[in-house]
């Protein structure tokens, strides 16, 4: 979403970069005659663009200096990016969860949360939303930003996000969310947030030691990953119903609903700290 020069094979142009609801990564603009560009180059590259790039590995604009953006005297933003724009307000817009993080020029722009776990940071991106994902009671959108931490969060990948109580803001859905959400009902008995951002597997082995084989945890409480108090976790009905048929009297005696409080320290997700 900037200005900036690309060397194609035989020539340079002048563009601006954005994301093309279909194509992804894009950037146009105009054809650079000269060594540098003129004020007509400029001109046309924000009004009349005679080119259009698809960006990726080997093909990305150098971004123009403040000076240089002087100089040609280019707009913020070029006239022709609005037709790049959804014409009209997704349901999205009316998400409670949602209010108040969207862009204020950009109503289908959303600031959302990206918990990064293996590098134990979060970071905040822009994600245009698109689309519905009733399986998730998520979003669908493309990623606006790349991640300085995550080499595949880059601009154009598509990404869920999903509004959650306790959250101060939107948060993005990983994998490992995403596959927990089908699987673990959870809830936050404080903040009510109900997401659970590592692995249930791996929590489960870490906090639960010494569980005897073949036992089933249908239930558990751990630390919410938003205000440190306590969120339960619990099998999905339909799941455990799948799972049921006609191994049901040895699964009684070797199932174990555990209610446990949590371990403290160790046990509590990072998220918690970076969140303070
Ligand atoms: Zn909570």
């Amino acid at each position: 979403m900037s200005w900036g020069i690309v060397q194609l094979p035989a020539q340079r142009a002048l563009v601006y970069s954005y994301v093309d609801p279909q194509a992804g990564p894009s950037a146009k603009g105009a054809l650079v005659r000269s060594e540098t560009p003129t004020l007509d180059d400029a001109r046309d590259a924000a009004t009349r663009p005679n080119i259009t790039v698809r960006l990726g590995p080997g093909l990305t604009p150098r971004a123009l200096t403040e000076e240089e953006l002087d100089d040609l005297q280019l707009p913020d933003e070029p006239q022709w990016l609005e037709f790049f724009r959804p014409r009209e307000e997704g349901p999205w817009r009316k998400d409670p969860l949602l209010a108040g993080r969207f862009h204020p020029q950009h109503p289908n722009d959303l600031q959302v949360s990206f918990f990064l776990p293996a590098h134990r940071q979060v970071e905040q991106m822009w994600v245009r939303l698109d689309r519905e994902v009733p399986s998730l009671g998520a979003w669908g959108g493309t990623l606006l930003n790349t991640s300085h931490l995550d080499p595949t969060l880059t601009q154009g990948t598509r990404v869920d996000v999903r509004g959650a109580k306790g959250a101060k803001a939107p948060l993005w859905v990983s994998a490992v969310m995403a596959k927990n959400l089908e699987r673990w009902d959870a809830v936050c008995s404080a903040c009510g947030f109900d997401l659970v951002l590592e692995p249930v597997e791996a929590l489960l082995a870490r906090q639960f030691t010494g569980v005897p084989e073949g036992s089933v945890m249908e239930a558990f409480t751990t630390r919410c990953a938003m205000c440190n108090q306590t969120q339960s976790v619990a099998l999905r009905r339909d799941t455990a119903t799948l799972e049921e048929p006609g191994r049901a009297d040895s699964r009684t005696a070797a199932r174990i609903a555990l209610i446990v409080v949590a371990m403290l320290g160790a046990l509590s997700f990072v998220a918690w700290e970076l969140l303070k």
